[in-house]
């Protein structure tokens, strides 16, 4: 989700709330959006018992959440960086946080039945996935027999890879539907990457109830009897003339978000969640945010309590440092792993310390290319209409150039004219992934005719002709593409 946890908590233990007299100082690392979210709690929860200082390396807030400036030509058009869109049915931490910001207005519902309507290329085309479909793909006979298949415990020294867990419990076809799956969200591979990490929830089921089917039905079943009892509980509170438990405005915005649909973003981009964010943390005072300010190590006074000095640079290598009560790191795992490399160097040997950066540095990452198509078509989308939808997925053993398209302009329909098509196409560096990274003279030209094979063969949009399957002709107003490197950690 867009309001992650993994924020790790470095320095003395004390609770902020608990310290009388001068505020603790909380030293936050990375202006990312998990960075300004962790200064903005710390206002409201401890208020003026903290004071907060945010170091961003870079000259600008947001980290991957950020919007890339509308093309001038087409005002209406724009492209994100990084995240697009959020699931409604997890995204309480973000609608909670888009109501304290008072961002109501701006969140901008995703269409309910484009969003519903998911794809995965499949043996050389597209299919629909329901729930039909996809239950009728792994095989009715393989979700009977998976309530037989003894379970295993899984432990830290013994993990499984996703592929092999559903290979395991159920056979090659939901491992093909996960690998798909695992592409949109990590542009990885489910042959590498731990289930305990990434897909915990099956671990747990089988854990717990011996099969991912039957902890399936029972939390199905447990949930409709606790929707059932709270429902009866309402209704007699009214026939006995109770008032309705009132119901704060933040449940009410977060029961309704999730109703309306299956998927937000922001209308004017998602980056303005960061801005918002800095802004706000800067407005409610106590807080010093600053850019173009690298942390480079930490002098930590050793195992026990006691206030932990932080070392950076700004832009022009000028040190800088810190006394932090408290320091909270949002970096990703190899700048953190290079921040506590050279406090091993810069302080005494610290043995927790190396064991942590080299867990760090053992987290691979994996570059992606953002592909931005703006079409423009005066009849309205080319694509075929049996294949509009939210997008596609494609598994790894389908071989094809790219991870998957989204269809951003069917999803978001109220983002761009009707004549406006926006496409984007995501990619990875060839090769498995091994922290591979984009060559620096990428040619760009060589990414754009992959890009156009594959929406020719996949959506039938023949670039070439400005043709569409569905007879429509279009023209490109614009391409856009983001190289970014290093941009997603795979937990293997
Ligand atoms: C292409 C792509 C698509 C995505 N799509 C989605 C999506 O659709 N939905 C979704 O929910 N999520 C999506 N994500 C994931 C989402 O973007 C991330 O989970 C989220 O942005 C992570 O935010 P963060 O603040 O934790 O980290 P980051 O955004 O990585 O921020 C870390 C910050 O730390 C700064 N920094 C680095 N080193 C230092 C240092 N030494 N000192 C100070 N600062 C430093 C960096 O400059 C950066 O600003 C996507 C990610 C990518 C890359």
């Amino acid at each position: 989700g867009l309001v992650p946890h993994k924020g790790c908590c470095l320095g003395c233990h004390q609770d902020p709330n608990s310290m009388a007299g001068e505020p603790r100082h909380v030293v936050i690392l990375g202006g990312g959006v998990s960075g300004l979210a962790a200064a903005h709690y710390c206002q409201t929860e401890f208020g003026d018992a903290v004071k907060v200082t945010l170091l961003e390396a870079s000259n600008t807030f947001g980290g991957w959440c950020q919007t890339e400036p509308r093309v001038s030509a087409c005002p209406a058009a724009f492209l994100e960086r990084g995240p697009r869109s959020f699931r409604a049915a997890n995204g309480d931490p973000t609608f909670r946080l888009v109501h304290e910001l008072g961002m109501e207005e701006e969140l901008m519902p995703a269409n309910r039945s484009m969003c519903g309507s998911r794809f995965v290329f499949l043996g050389g085309r597209l299919v629909r996935l329901g729930l039909v479909s996809a239950l009728r793909y792994i095989g009715i006979i393989n979700i009977v027999r998976e309530m037989f298949v003894p379970k295993r415990t899984h432990s830290e020294d013994e993990d499984e890879s996703v592929d092999a867990w559903a290979h395991r419990r159920f056979g090659g076809g939901l491992a093909t539907l996960l690998s798909a799956m695992l592409t949109g969200v990590y542009a990885g591979d489910s042959a590498t990457l731990s289930v305990q990490s990434v897909l915990p929830i099956l671990v747990q089921y089988e854990r717990d109830y011996g099969s991912l089917v039957l902890g399936g039905l029972w939390s199905m079943c447990s949930g409709l009897v606790s929707g059932v009892i709270s429902r009866l509980t309402a209704v007699l509170q009214q026939l006995m003339g109770r008032p309705p438990t009132p119901v704060a405005a933040v449940d009410r915005f977060v029961a309704h978000c999730k109703r309306q649909t299956l998927a937000y973003s922001f209308r004017r981009g998602i980056g303005c969640l960061a801005q918002r964010l800095a802004e706000r943390v800067r407005t409610a005072g106590g807080a010093d945010l600053l850019l173009n300010c690298k942390a480079t190590h930490l002098e930590l006074p050793g195992p026990g309590p006691g206030p932990v000095l932080v070392h950076a640079q700004d832009r022009d290598h000028n040190p800088l440092s810190f006394q932090a009560d408290h320091v909270i790191s949002t970096l990703p795992a190899y700048a953190l792993a290079e921040v506590l490399d050279r406090s091993v160097l810069a302080a005494a040997p610290h043995t927790v310390l190396a064991d942590c950066s080299a867990a760090l540095w053992s987290i691979p990452f994996q570059s992606v290319a953002v592909v931005g198509l703006c079409l423009r078509s005066p009849e309205g989308c080319p694509v075929l209409p049996e294949h509009q939808g939210f997008g596609y997925l494609i598994p790894q053993t389908e071989g094809q150039p790219i991870l998957g398209t989204l269809m951003e302009s069917l999803t978001f329909p109220s983002a761009q004219p009707k004549e406006i098509t926006r496409l984007t196409v995501m990619m990875k560096p060839p090769g498995p992934i091994n922290n591979r990274t984009w060559p620096h003279e990428q040619p760009l030209d060589h990414l754009i005719s992959l890009v156009h094979g594959a929406m020719h063969k996949h959506l039938g949009l023949c670039f070439a002709k400005g043709q569409s399957a569905a007879g429509m002709s279009f023209s490109v107003l614009w391409t856009q593409i983001l190289l970014h490197n290093h941009c997603i950690p795979q937990y293997t």
